[in-house]
């Protein structure tokens, strides 16, 4: 048993710490964030229920950097030749096509400041999604993208994956606007396996970037652990 304060031995870098599906394997199509002690050590502080607001803050968006980053690198690029100031020739490669974001509203909110520090004057775009109170079924209130949305790539922020209802009805709604499935990558900081499991079945081509995995949903789809309503952390003291 671990006590506050007491030294753990390092990590193995090569071993996947988020709780594995109940099947034992992660689909092929969800890749979560390399689980170094350092990641394990900003997902403690944000979990911890004494973190104050403004740590809360700084960490979460340390942590929504990498996941954008890490979005990125799941992006075709194409060959592009440049001279350098030495005069000579480097055969490198170029983005290839355009991006945008777009965020499940309220929380994903959250993620748009991260996305713009590594993609300067990005596109955004928003979507609401509420449960239906007749039908309990999520639905949707509102949306707004760019009006070239089809022929972007789409990285669709949310940072909690619990059910998984809110981030199919947005992909539902993404795919009706024309962006097909596979230029949608979904990025979220913490995934349920139960969420994970329904969202990749449903969208088997569509690439899931997850900071960690955790253990499960309580009756109130709640992750577990988790880290309580992201949105309250995040805007309430
Ligand atoms: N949304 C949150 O903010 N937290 C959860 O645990 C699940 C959904």
């Amino acid at each position: 048993m671990s006590t506050n304060g007491a030294p753990v031995p390092p990590p193995q870098p090569s071993l996947l710490k988020s709780t594995a599906l109940s099947n034992g394997t992660v689909p092929p199509s969800v890749f979560t964030l390399p689980q170094t002690a350092q990641l394990e050590a900003l997902y403690t502080i944000i979990r911890d229920k004494d973190t104050s607001r403004g740590d809360f803050l700084f960490y979460s968006d340390r942590i929504i950097r990498l996941l954008v980053e890490e979005g990125l690198n799941h992006l075709p690029v194409v060959k592009k030749t440049v001279i350098t100031p030495t005069g000579s020739t480097y055969a490198g490669v170029g983005f290839e096509g355009k991006i945008c974001g777009v965020s499940i509203l309220r929380a994903g909110e959250a993620m748009e400041a991260g996305l713009r520090e590594v993609c300067r004057s990005v596109r955004i775009g928003k979507i609401l999604i509420q449960r239906d109170e007749e039908t309990t079924q999520p639905k949707l209130f509102y949306s707004k993208f760019p009006q070239d949305i089809a022929k972007r790539y789409v990285l669709l922020l949310d940072p909690m994956l619990a059910t998984g209802g809110s981030a199919i009805k947005a992909v539902d709604v993404l795919m009706e606007n024309g962006v097909p499935e596979d230029r949608i990558i979904f990025i979220n900081l913490i995934s349920s396996p139960e969420g994970l499991r329904t969202f990749s079945e449903k969208f088997p081509r569509l690439k899931v970037i997850t900071g960690w995995i955790d253990q499960g949903l309580n009756e109130k789809a709640y992750i577990i652990p988790g880290l309580g309503d992201f949105g309250e952390r995040r805007y309430c003291e």
